[in-house]
C-alpha cells in the first residue's frame, strides 16, 4: 500500500475533531488516503489523551484513535468512579495545562486513615484499636493528592487536548491492520462495530502512518495482541461496588479506608455541591458472589448493608444516584514496547485498587514515555526506534511490577479473617503509626514522589 504524503489538518475523515471548536469537516474525495502523523495513540481514556497532550508541549503530533463517543465517555452513566490523583500526577497535568478543567470538581485530600475490622451491631461498625493516620501537614502544606470523579477528568482532558493544534481526535473509531516496521506504523481507520446505524462510514479504509503507536487502549488492549505481547493475567473473584453517597456532616478531606474481611470499604472525599451537599465516593469490596447479591437488593437493604458498614461518623448518609461495579484483577503485560509500539496505562498492567494506584502508576508511564520522546526529538532520533523505547521500558516495568505485588500482597493480607492474620496486620498498622521515618516514606509514596521521577511529574516543562 503507498501512503501519500498528507498530514495537513483539513485532511481528517469525519470524525476527527481539532484544536478549538472547529466542527468536523467534510471529507473531500481528495481525502480518501493517509493521515500521517508522529505518534499513533489508540484509546483516548485519561491515560491516552494525557500523553497526547504532554507529547503537544514539545511539538509532536498526534492522533488519537478512541473506541467509544466523546459524549458517551463523559456521561454521568459512564462511569461511576473517582479517582484519586496522587499529588506527582497532580503537577505533572498542572504543568501540561490539563488541571484548570479538572480542578473545579478536585477535592484535596488533606489526611488519609487505614482500619482494619469486622461488622459490628448497627450502626457503629467495629473497628480494632490500632490503626494508621496520615496527615500531609506532616510533609508540608500540600495535600496527599485529588479526589476526581473520572467523567469530570476526562472531559476536562478531552477539552484540554481539543486545544492543541498537534493532536488530531477521532471518535468514535477503531483501527485494523496494524503493521510496525522498520519503516514505521501503519495502521487503517474504521467504524467501531457498534456505531449507530445510519452513521456515516465514508472514512473506511483512511490509513494512518506515524513513527511510534502507543496502547493505551486499557486491559484488553488491541495493540498489545496485535504484537503478540503476552501477559500474566488473574481475577481477584472480588468486585468493587462504587457509589457516591451524600452525608450529613463534612468529610475534612479525610480519606478512609477500613478493611473487612471481604476486601476494603473506602469512603474517599468528594468536592462539595454547589447547594453545599457534602459527598463521599464510596468503594466498597466484596467476593464477587456477594457483590451479585448486594447489587441486586433493593434500594433500602442495600442502604442498610452500606449504613451497616459505613459507620456514623459522617452522620446519615444515603446513596446519592446509581449503584456501579467492577470485578477486580490484576494484569502485567511481558513487554511494555516492541517494534515502533509501547504500552501505557492499564494495557501495560492492571493492579488491585486497594492503594488508589492504578491510574498514578499509567500517569507515571505516561510522565516517562513523554520525557524520553521529547529527549529523542531533540537529539533528532526516530520516536520508533528501539533505543528510546528501551529506556522506557528500563524506566518503567520495575515500577509497574513492584506496584502489583504490592497491591497484590496488602490485599491478601487483609481481605481475610484469619486471626493471627489480624493480629499480624494490627501490630503492623499501629507500628508503622509509631515510626515518624517509616510514617513519611509511605506517605511520599501515597503522594507518589519518590524514585526517578521524570520532569512532569515534578511539575517542570517537558
Ligand atoms: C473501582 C476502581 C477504583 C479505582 N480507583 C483508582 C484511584 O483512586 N486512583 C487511581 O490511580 N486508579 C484507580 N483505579 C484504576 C484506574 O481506573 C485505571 O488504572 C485507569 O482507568 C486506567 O486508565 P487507562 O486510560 O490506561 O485505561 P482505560 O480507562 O481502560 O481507558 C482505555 C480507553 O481506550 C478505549 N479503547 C479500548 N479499546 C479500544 C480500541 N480497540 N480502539 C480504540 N479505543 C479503545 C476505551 O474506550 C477507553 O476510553 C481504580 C480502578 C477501579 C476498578
Amino acid at each position: 500500500m503507498t501512503i501519500p504524503e498528507t498530514g495537513q489538518r483539513d485532511r481528517l475523515h469525519p470524525w476527527c475533531s481539532m484544536a478549538g471548536d472547529a466542527p468536523d469537516l467534510p471529507l473531500s474525495n481528495a481525502l480518501q488516503s493517509a493521515l500521517e502523523t508522529d505518534v499513533l495513540i489508540v484509546g483516548g481514556g485519561m491515560v491516552g489523551l494525557t500523553l497526547a497532550i504532554s507529547l503537544a508541549q514539545v511539538g509532536v503530533r498526534s492522533v488519537v484513535v478512541e473506541r467509544a463517543e466523546r459524549a458517551q465517555i463523559t456521561a454521568a452513566e459512564f462511569d461511576g468512579r473517582a479517582t484519586a490523583i496522587a499529588f506527582a500526577p497532580y503537577q505533572m497535568l498542572q504543568a501540561i495545562g490539563a488541571w484548570p478543567g479538572l480542578a473545579p470538581h478536585a477535592q484535596a485530600i488533606n489526611e488519609i486513615r487505614v482500619s482494619d475490622g469486622r461488622l459490628g451491631a448497627q450502626p457503629q461498625r467495629r473497628v480494632a484499636p490500632l490503626f494508621l493516620h496520615f496527615d500531609h501537614h506532616k510533609l508540608g502544606d500540600e495535600p496527599f493528592g485529588f479526589m476526581v470523579e473520572n467523567r469530570h477528568i476526562q472531559t476536562g482532558l478531552w477539552s484540554a487536548a481539543q486545544q492543541r493544534p498537534e493532536i488530531t481526535l477521532c471518535a468514535p473509531a477503531r483501527i485494523e491492520d496494524l503493521t510496525c516496521s522498520a519503516g514505521g506504523v501503519r495502521a487503517t481507520i474504521f467504524e467501531p462495530d457498534n456505531t449507530p446505524a445510519g452513521s456515516t462510514n465514508s472514512a473506511v479504509g483512511h490509513c494512518v502512518q506515524a513513527r511510534l503507536v502507543v496502547g493505551a487502549d486499557g486491559r484488553n488492549s488491541t495493540v498489545r495482541a496485535a504484537a503478540e505481547i503476552g501477559c500474566n493475567v488473574g481475577s481477584y473473584d472480588q468486585t468493587a461496588i462504587v457509589a457516591t453517597v451524600a452525608h450529613e456532616r463534612a468529610h475534612g478531606g479525610i480519606a478512609e479506608e477500613f478493611f473487612l474481611p471481604a476486601g476494603p470499604f473506602a469512603i474517599l472525599p468528594l468536592a462539595d455541591l454547589p447547594d453545599g451537599t457534602h459527598r463521599s465516593s464510596l468503594v466498597w469490596t466484596e467476593t464477587t458472589a456477594t457483590a451479585k447479591s448486594m447489587l441486586a437488593l433493593g434500594a433500602t437493604a442495600f442502604q442498610n448493608h452500606m449504613a451497616e458498614r459505613f459507620g456514623d461518623h459522617l452522620g446519615d448518609v444515603v446513596i446519592a444516584g446509581p449503584r456501579w461495579s467492577y470485578p477486580l484483577g490484576y494484569l502485567q503485560a511481558d513487554r511494555y514496547v516492541d517494534e515502533h509500539l509501547a504500552l501505557v496505562g492499564d494495557a501495560a498492567h492492571g493492579i488491585h485498587p486497594i492503594a488508589g494506584q492504578g491510574l498514578n502508576l499509567g500517569l507515571r508511564d505516561v510522565a516517562a514515555l513523554a520525557e524520553v520522546l521529547a529527549d529523542g526529538v531533540r537529539l533528532g532520533m526516530d520516536l520508533g526506534s528501539a533505543p528510546l523505547l528501551n529506556r522506557y521500558q528500563r524506566w518503567r516495568r520495575f515500577d509497574g511490577l513492584v506496584l502489583l505485588a504490592a497491591t497484590d500482597g496488602l490485599n491478601r493480607l487483609f481481605s481475610n479473617d484469619v486471626t493471627l492474620l489480624r493480629w499480624a496486620r494490627d501490630l503492623g498498622l499501629a507500628a508503622v503509626n509509631r515510626a515518624p521515618r517509616l510514617k513519611r516514606f509511605f506517605m511520599r509514596h501515597a503522594r507518589g514522589t519518590v524514585g526517578a521521577m521524570p520532569r512532569l511529574l515534578k511539575g517542570e516543562a517537558l
